[in-house]
């Protein structure tokens, strides 16, 4: 019976190769970290992970989670409404309440399903959710499968956010719902000016964490150590997939009668398994680390900040960033293409994003720096860049 849809499958796929939009992968051999082995090409400095505090590698984080599986287990093997919880996963929780000074926590297996079930048991047919148009494509599907009128506004555009928010006097709930940190310029989303509309129109504040959580801020502690906007955000998201360890697991954070909604209703939550205990352990390892220490973060800062000074210097066109996330602005497509094939041969490991990741005529390198590049590394690429820059004649 595959026979029909084989057929229409391989057309599929092949007019995704036609249009250049095949994504191939490639296979690492080593661990994450600054310099890590890919099969057939040998060694390579990376900066495209999201490895920002560049724990993906961290002994004391592999050590605790080879303890903490030795303590709890493997796997969980249940979902914690039938089976229970371990007391790590209480632990976990309160860690992370406790970083983003908020009422409680719930965890779930990543941060693609804390999206996918915030929306649905809190807002309902005659609600309205308000969201960035550059929003993560997991905050789409989640509003995708509610009820709620939903409307959309350009990104970190507070004019048309107000817009919005005056159109949606109408319904009874309204919620706004942002990024922290936008992937693909590493703009902060303005969160004072969100929380100010907010409280103007009545509405509920979200924030996906994900990029920026561990990253913007004082001491690395999201946007509302950044904006002061503690106590006015509603809804926290976030994933342990980047910043905090690069493992597994998201969660979402904030008040709480909300938590304890998404405990009864919140489908990924109900319906999905439990985090593994090694991770757990590890990640609670990490919360404690980042407490004792600020190293890590002002090692990160210092190295973005580095690494986009000598950059434009250089006279490479680099958008404003606060994050860890570095765009060089090519413009075109195809060049940017070229130019993320010549870094690689060069032993750089970066990405050349363009349309429709981006709009048409942003075509761009995105660079992710990680606390785990020592100056050696960042003095490399940016050689790099310089000299495939001059080739391809984007520097005189
Ligand atoms: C990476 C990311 C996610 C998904 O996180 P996972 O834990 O990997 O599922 C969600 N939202 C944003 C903004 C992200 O960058």
């Amino acid at each position: 019976m595959y026979g029909k849809m084989k057929d229409f499958l391989a057309q599929e796929l092949k007019s995704i190769e036609e249009a250049g939009l095949y994504k191939r992968e490639r296979t690492i051999t080593s661990p994450q970290q600054a310099e890590i082995t890919v099969k057939d090409k040998g060694k390579i400095l990376n900066f495209c992970a999201n490895n920002y505090l560049g724990l993906s590698d961290n002994p004391r984080l592999i050590e605790t989670a080879k303890k903490a599986m030795d303590d709890r287990g493997f796997g969980m093997s249940s979902v914690r409404f039938i089976c229970g919880k371990q007391d790590i996963h209480e632990e976990l929780e309160k860690a992370i309440s406790d970083y983003f000074k908020t009422e409680d926590t719930i965890l779930y297996a990543a941060c693609f399903d804390a999206n996918g079930g915030v929306f649905e048991p809190l807002m309902g047919l005659e609600d309205a959710i308000i969201s960035d148009s550059l929003n993560h494509a997991s905050i789409i599907d989640g509003v995708r499968l509610n009820r709620a009128k939903r409307y959309r506004y350009a990104n970190a555009d507070m004019k048309e956010l107000e817009e919005c928010l005056q159109k949606a006097q109408e319904q009874r709930f309204r919620i706004i719902v942002t990024d922290g940190v936008f992937s693909m310029d590493g703009n902060v989303a303005p969160m004072d000016k969100i929380c100010d509309l907010a409280e103007k129109y009545d509405a509920l504040v979200m924030v996906d964490e994900c990029h920026s959580a561990g990253v913007v801020g004082k001491t690395g502690h999201g946007v509302s150590e950044l904006f002061n906007t503690y106590g006015r955000v509603d809804i926290y998201t976030g994933t342990l997939g980047k910043a905090f360890g690069g493992g597994i697991g998201g969660f979402t954070t904030g008040r709480k009668e909300i938590i304890d909604l998404l405990r009864q209703r919140s489908r990924p939550y109900l319906f999905s398994n439990s985090i593994p205990p090694a991770i757990v352990g590890a990640s609670i390892e990490m919360f404690k680390m980042l407490k004792e220490s600020n190293e890590l973060h002002d090692k990160l800062v210092r190295n973005v900040e580095y690494f986009r000074t000598k950059m434009m210097d250089a006279g490479f066109d680099i958008k404003p960033t606060q994050s860890a996330i570095c765009a060089v602005m090519l413009y075109d497509a195809k060049l940017s293409q070229n130019f993320a094939s010549r870094m690689q041969d060069e032993g750089i490991f970066v990405t050349g994003f363009y349309y429709p990741v981006v709009p048409k005529d942003q075509a761009r390198i995105r660079v992710q720096l990680s606390a785990r590049h020592e100056i050696e590394h960042l003095d490399k690429a940016i050689a790099a860049f310089i000299k495939v820059g001059k080739e391809l004649k984007v520097l005189k």
